[in-house]
């Protein structure tokens, strides 16, 4: 077994590739899985999870960790990118504002660091949520009385 080196796509990498490419919501693993048994009713859980792990260790792929204990969100979008998380339903949204190169400079002076990278994330409640009247509050422990 050459698994650990195996970068070939066989059809069930390929078909959960192609999920992860077709979706701009950036999925959970269990989405992805829900998904690309629409395609491959066969393919088992367990092989859709490898695959995203393969995929993200051979950059084929990001795997967004937004916090709050929330399922790991998977992106097939791997160039420079931040993100927008909603705070009603947890969904990512892509921004493709970058921070102005003179921000970055000035971080590195101040810390000293050597900068390589950034990750950046804004929390807030997405358009349809705001139409829904949903908040932070559906997180946040106990619902408000009315
Ligand atoms: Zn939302
Ligand atoms: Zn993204």
């Amino acid at each position: 077994m050459t698994d650990q080196t195996d970068l070939r796509l066989t059809p069930q990498r390929m078909a959960v590739l192609d999920v992860l490419r077709a979706a701009h919501d950036h999925p959970t693993a269990a989405e992805v899985y829900e998904r690309v048994r629409r395609s491959s009713p066969r393919i088992g859980s367990a092989t859709v999870y490898r695959t995203l792990a393969l995929l993200v260790s051979t950059g084929q792929a990001l795997e967004l960790n937004l916090g709050g204990g929330a399922a790991a969100r998977y992106d097939a979008n791997v160039g420079r990118h931040d993100h927008a998380v909603c705070e009603g339903c947890g969904r990512a949204v892509d921004l493709d504002h970058p921070v102005p190169d003179g921000m970055m400079a000035e971080i590195a002076r101040r810390s000293g660091f050597a900068i390589t990278g950034y990750d950046l994330q804004f929390r807030g409640i997405c358009p349809d949520c705001q139409a829904h009247g949903a908040g932070p509050a559906r997180l946040e422990g106990p619902a408000r009385p009315q």
